[in-house]
């Protein structure tokens, strides 16, 4: 009797059996629905078999096959298994967390039609650059798999060459995925590739689209009807059938990275598709990841660049840094800053102050005891958020109200120390009382509809001075916006977190890629201890290239990743010694003598040691052989998989981390 192999959403390195007499070939791809414990579950069926390791007696029968929508094809299934293979994730969980939720339910929901969309406005096509014509002219978009970097500074017109090259490959009859890394980001871009591709089925797939709109996008890429298909990093396994380019715009951002459940990287998954299904894929951005400047200059990845601003009005912005070690600052901004943005006031211009830190200040704090207002369940100080009058952990999301004095002497003078957004943007409003200030950061902008809200209001220059996290400094263009001040950029400088420099370079490219994007020439004020850093040099020569060999020649001799690789294994228990004690064991498995191009390092508490109540550690495993170590990993994890550990125990394996 035909035997079904099945995929199940659950945490388990196998496939599921099930006897199902009337299957046939032609149901692999389909969804089943199966008995399960007491309950029955959604699977995929992975292949009809004659025969099963299990005795057949013992095999359950498969409840219905489900007809509609089509089988998941062979190359979905090929990406499910690279992905499954290489972050040592469970083949079911993949294919799974791949599909639309309304496909994973037993009783699926009743399903309208969506409503037509109104027509977008057409637009019209600039002729190109010389640059972005170079660009273009290296991308065969029918030659096969190859991968290139666009590497061109903000508003050199990346977008531009996207847009060619999509053209390019909806003529050949083939789908286009687009990736970018931010739901706030897809609106904009969405309506300008709907503008330019008028005639053409454009959809988006991201996390804030509601169950039924997710599914119905989900599926019209899936059935070929979907040319266009824009989507965050969740997009990267949609089956599409005639899929003929990925683009993945700001390559470099960490939104790409997954960072709970399966932990991978979209932006590393798409170029596995994109080889797996012959095709080119472009990697966009200003200010690459080490990682594929690297794979660039190592020549893996071609490399296009645009240098220059599109337009030609539209001049880099000029950077400088204000040293502040002999100024005196009023609520960490310097006088000079201030007079860039009174001038800026004065010829009706925005300014934009940016700041990385939401809140109102990063504790309260009593001066007389030295309470600090901790989270009760994590290792960090609650946050003060006076705008809705709170305490809040910014890892665990538990809040309190504030005290009227210290719990612990009763002082009824508690401050708050350092600031946040909310802080600046308060005390600014003091200095221009007649500015119209916005602030933009996670608590004032909560939803894809009020981030378009606050767009229209900078875009209808009804604000004069914009408070803000990194939220503003990503693709955006605010044509009226000339002066850009940063404030709290040294923290980063000299973090322990060796990837630091670079998520700092990164944002402050990006910041100031935000002045001066029209006529309007455009100012970035850095405010510093350390104006001599090369960061900041490199910054004000706006010398990604020379950043990037220096951090590359550091990581070398480091031997940090890209020229080693890594894989970390965390484990979180109630108390710390219990993970640390799991850690150990995981670090004397005899397997791990078997591997000697594997390094593993002692077993640490986690830098952020208690999250919600769990006390967290790592061990570190490392390679200089990326072949060796994921000849290693499926090893050790099975191993691990054996140990002991008590019911509250929880670990994961995550490789190629960003964060340790
Ligand atoms: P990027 O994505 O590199 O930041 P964009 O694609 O958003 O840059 O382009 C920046 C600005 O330049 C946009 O306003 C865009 O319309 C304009 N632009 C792009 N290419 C051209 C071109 N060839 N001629 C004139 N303007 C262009
Ligand atoms: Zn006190
Ligand atoms: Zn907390």
């Amino acid at each position: 009797m035909p035997v079904l192999r099945v995929a199940l959403d659950l945490p388990l390195h196998r496939l599921f059996d099930y006897l199902s007499p009337a299957a046939g070939a032609a149901d692999v791809g389909r969804r089943v629905k199966v008995p399960f414990g007491r309950g029955e579950r959604i699977g995929v069926i992975v292949a009809v078999v004659d025969d099963s390791e299990w005795p057949v007696a013992q095999l359950k029968q498969a409840g219905e096959i489900l007809a509609e929508p089509a089988p998941l094809p062979d190359d979905f299934f090929a990406l499910c298994e690279f992905a499954s293979n290489y972050y040592q994730a469970p083949f079911g969980e993949v294919v799974l967390q791949a599909l639309p939720a309304g496909l994973k339910r037993l009783t699926p929901p009743e399903r309208r039609a969506g409503r037509a969309r109104k027509a977008p406005p057409a637009l019209a096509q600039p002729a190109l650059t010389a640059e972005q014509a170079a660009a273009i002219g290296k991308v065969t978009v029918d030659g096969g798999f190859s991968a290139n970097l666009l590497f061109g500074v903000t508003g050199s017109g990346k977008t531009e060459v996207y847009l060619r090259l999509v053209e390019q490959v909806l003529a050949l009859g083939r789908q286009v995925l687009l990736l970018v890394p931010e739901i706030n980001l897809t609106p904009q871009l969405e309506e300008r590739v709907r503008g330019r591709f008028p005639t053409r089925e454009v959809v988006s797939l991201h996390s804030e689209l509601a169950e039924a709109a997710r599914e119905r996008n989900w599926l019209a890429a899936f059935g070929g009807q979907a040319e266009i298909v824009l989507g965050t990093r969740l997009a990267v396994f949609t089956p599409m059938p005639r899929l003929g380019l990925i683009i993945v715009d700001e390559e470099h951002d960490p939104s790409f990275k997954q960072q709970d459940g399966m932990r991978y990287s979209a932006r590393d998954v798409a170029v596995v598709r994109a080889r797996q299904a012959a095709i080119p894929i472009l990697l966009g951005s200003a200010t690459p990841s080490l990682e594929t400047w690297a794979n660039a200059e190592g020549g893996r990845y071609g490399r296009l660049d645009l240098k220059a601003r599109a337009n030609p009005e539209a001049r880099l912005p000029a950077v400088h840094v204000i040293d502040t070690r002999r100024l005196v600052l009023k609520e960490g901004v310097s006088a000079p800053l201030l007079a860039a943005i009174r001038e800026r006031l004065a010829r009706r211009e925005q300014s934009l102050v940016f700041l990385n830190r939401r809140g109102y200040a990063p504790v309260l704090a009593c001066p007389a005891c030295g309470w600090v207002s901790r989270c009760q369940r994590c290792a960090a100080n609650l946050v003060l958020h006076l705008a809705d009058r709170r305490l809040r952990c910014h890892h665990c999301g538990f809040e309190n109200g504030i005290p009227r004095a210290c719990p612990t002497c009763g002082n009824q003078d508690i401050h708050p120390f350092g600031r946040g957004t909310q802080r600046v943007e308060e005390w600014l409003q003091g200095e221009f009382p007649e500015a119209r200030i916005l602030r933009v950061d996670r608590d004032a902008v909560k939803s894809r509809k009020q981030w378009e809200a606050v767009l229209e209001r900078i875009h209808g220059g009804e604000a004069d001075i914009l408070v803000g996290t990194q939220m503003l400094a990503k693709g955006h263009d605010f044509p009226r916006l000339t002066l850009v001040g940063v404030l709290g950029a040294d923290a980063a400088l000299y973090a322990a977190d060796w990837r630091a420099p670079e998520r700092l370079f990164a944002q402050l490219m990006q910041v100031a890629g935000r002045a001066g994007r029209a006529e309007l020439a455009g100012e970035v004020l850095i405010q510093t201890q350390y104006p001599d850093h090369p960061l900041f040099a490199a910054l004000v020569a706006q010398d990604y290239p020379g950043f990037a060999a220096a951090q590359l020649k550091e990581r070398e001799q480091a031997g940090f990743p890209p020229y080693a690789f890594q894989a970390v294994l965390r484990a979180e228990a109630p108390a710390m010694a219990e993970a640390i004690a799991f850690l150990e064991q995981a670090a004397a498995l005899p397997v791990i003598g078997e591997h000697d191009q594997v390094m593993l390092y002692d077993p640490v508490p986690m830098k952020m040691a208690r999250l919600a109540n769990l006390e967290r550690g790592q061990l570190l495993a490392e390679s200089y052989s990326r072949p060796a170590l994921q000849t290693f990993l499926p090893r050790w994890r099975a191993a691990i998989d054996g140990l002991k550990a008590g019911s509250k125990l929880r670990w994961h394996l995550e490789v190629d981390p960003l964060e340790l």
